[in-house]
C-alpha cells in the first residue's frame, strides 16, 4: 500500500484537494452559489458538486478556501469553465 502511494506522488495532492472541496461545501452549506441548488441532494453528490474559483486560476487566483465557492455541475458547465 505504501509503495503504491509513493509511486503516484500526486495522489496526496488529490486527497488534499478532496478535503479542501469538502470544507468548501460544508462552509457554503452545500448550496450552489449561482442557482441555490442543494448539491447535497443531487445523486452522486460528491461528483456532481463542484468547486468554482472566484478568481480563475489563470488570472492568479489561489486554491485557498477564500477563492473557492460551491457550484453545482450544471452551473459550472453552463459557464463553460473547469
Ligand atoms: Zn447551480
Amino acid at each position: 500500500m505504501e509503495k503504491k502511494i509513493r509511486k503516484r506522488s500526486n495522489k496526496r495532492t488529490r486527497a488534499l484537494k478532496e478535503a479542501l472541496r469538502l470544507r468548501v461545501f460544508v462552509r457554503d452549506n452545500w448550496t450552489c452559489y449561482i442557482c441555490g441548488l442543494r448539491v447535497r441532494d443531487l445523486p452522486n453528490h460528491p461528483r456532481m458538486a463542484t468547486v468554482d474559483h472566484i478568481i480563475p486560476r489563470i488570472k492568479g487566483g489561489s486554491n485557498e478556501m477564500d477563492n473557492l465557492k460551491t457550484c453545482c455541475a450544471k452551473c459550472n458547465n453552463d459557464k463553460g469553465c473547469n
